[in-house]
């Protein structure tokens, strides 16, 4: 059994710690927006940034295609070149030049001979007005030549968009529109990047590590705390209470180890509370059948029918301690079989009233019975009958000098459809605040009056217990003038 406990153990120290699950979460995450960083600046971006030209140029060339009939054409050319740092040139089928702005450095158009600018021509013609062409400048001699040409592969020091389209003005004249822009930047672009990137990767995980450390410290320390107060608990320390501050679920559990912890504390009260009574309630009249045994076996002169009669009153008074806890908790625990069957109520509780009395008769006690009606129930007569004899019994305990007990039989004043049984005494009465408890288990008014010293405190237990079983109702009045308890059952008059 040891040997297992300790392999759970270890399986569970083996487990991954909350704070290595929250780091390593932190660290995926960080993984995953890095990557995607990457992706996005240093893969992409190129890509991104040649679209973004691509775009520009062409949306510019368009709007200045719109402007050109007007007189504004070349304010319009000269903002948007500067804005977007283009070159604008504009040149009629002949070559002639109708409209030059440079915002760029070493513009690739006026390095590109007329041959060139025909070539753009031609192929702008060819495919629906328009078309792009990339040039690079070659390092050394400081020419630009067509990116699609594979000459001089990688010996170049920039490249170029040049955009061509075909414009028509004034009077439907045509003319070509040539935009040019600068796309190497984004090369020095990404290098700046790649550094900032190795910078910024290291201070995430840095920054990642930090609030992992951060997060899982205050995660872990109210659950630490509680499984310590936890651990009191399980050795049996139900004084131990439980932080429910911290965040909504430590203090959900808190509160919940608090609640368990105060009812784990009642139920070990309980025991230990049956535990005393029991053993108690054996030990008197054990000990009372040993001393009186051992007295009649010592001395012959005590064996009297007397000792006798106690020692057999005693040994009755086990066995309905013995079979009043064992019918407790059989009731308590459900198992008791129940039996319905109609039951003309009037007739066997009659009949009990009359048993007890004659059983009491040379006593001088009195047990008068009425009915107001011809009451029948649905519900298990045997039970019923357990229920009232031990009020019954109660009441002939405690009843006053008259040594009178009432019992009747009526419908009930508070709820249509029920009986109600009245079991009424003329003994002193119950003090008000004990009235709550007289149904608890093994409760007794008074422990040290004689006559409670000798019930089980288990009788009205009983009766709740039965009670709940029957679906039926039960209660007391109790003043200076002796005590009324009462229970109800579903029932009608015959
Ligand atoms: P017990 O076996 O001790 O009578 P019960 O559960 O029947 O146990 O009753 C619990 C306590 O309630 C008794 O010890 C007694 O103090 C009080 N009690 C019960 N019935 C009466 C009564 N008719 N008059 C006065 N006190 C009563």
């Amino acid at each position: 059994m040891k040997k297992k406990k300790r392999s759970e153990d270890t399986a569970v120290t083996r487990r991954m710690s909350i704070k290595w699950r929250v780091f390593s979460g932190f660290a995926v995450f960080t993984a995953v927006i890095l990557f995607m960083m990457w992706l996005l600046e240093i893969v992409l971006l190129p890509d991104i940034y040649r679209g973004i030209k691509y775009y520009t140029v062409r949306k510019t060339a368009g709007q200045i295609e719109e402007k050109l009939s007007t007189a504004d054409a070349a304010d319009y050319a000269i903002a948007a070149a500067e804005r977007y740092e283009l070159c604008v040139y504009m040149v009629d089928p002949q070559g002639r030049v109708l409209l030059t702005v440079d915002h760029v450095k070493n513009c690739a158009i006026h390095h590109i001979n007329q041959l060139g600018v025909f070539s753009l021509y031609a192929q702008a013609k060819e495919s629906d007005g328009e078309s792009f062409r990339v040039y690079r400048r070659d390092r050394d001699r400081n020419v630009y030549y067509p990116a699609d040409e594979n000459s001089g592969e990688g010996n170049y020091d920039s490249e170029s968009l040049i955009y061509a389209k075909i414009v028509t003005y004034g009077e439907s004249r045509e003319g070509l529109l040539l935009l040019n822009t600068i796309l190497t930047p984004v090369q020095s672009t990404v290098t700046t990047l790649n550094v900032l990137f190795v910078g910024m990767t290291v201070l995430m995980i840095l920054l990642a590590g930090l609030l992992a450390w951060l997060l899982s410290r205050h995660i872990v320390r109210p659950i630490e705390a509680l499984n310590k107060g936890a651990g009191r608990l399980a050795t049996g320390d139900y004084q131990t209470r439980f932080d429910e501050g911290g965040y909504r679920e430590a203090a959900e559990l808190g509160r919940t180890l608090n609640y368990a912890a105060v009812e784990l504390g009642k139920v070990d009260g309980l025991r230990r509370e049956l535990i005393a009574n029991i053993s108690h309630d054996l030990r008197t009249p054990l000990t009372m059948i040993r001393g009186y045994a051992e007295l009649m076996r010592d001395l012959p002169g005590e064996n009297t029918p007397e000792n006798a009669a106690v020692i057999v009153e005693e040994s009755a008074r086990l066995t309905s301690l013995v079979n009043d806890t064992l019918n407790l908790s059989r009731l308590e625990a459900g198992e008791h079989p129940v039996q319905i069957a109609p039951v003309a109520v009037r007739e066997v509780i009659g009949a009990l009233c009359r048993r007890y009395e004659k059983m009491l008769e040379s006593k001088g006690y009195r047990i008068l019975f009425r009915a107001d009606g011809d009451y029948v129930a649905e519900t298990d007569e045997g039970l019923l009958l357990q229920a009232v004899s031990n009020l019954l019994g109660n009441a002939v305990t405690y009843t006053g000098e008259d040594k009178t007990v009432q019992v009747s039989l009526t419908a009930s004043p508070e709820e249509a459809g029920y009986l109600r049984i009245t079991v009424t005494d003329s003994g002193e009465g119950i003090p008000e605040e004990k009235l709550p408890l007289i149904w608890d288990r093994y409760y007794k008014v008074d422990k040290e009056h004689k006559r409670a010293a000798m019930g089980t405190g288990l009788g009205l237990s009983i009766v709740k217990s039965v009670m709940m079983l029957l679906g039926g109702n039960f209660g007391v009045r109790s003043g200076r003038g002796g005590s009324s308890f009462w229970i109800e059952i579903a029932g009608t008059v015959r």
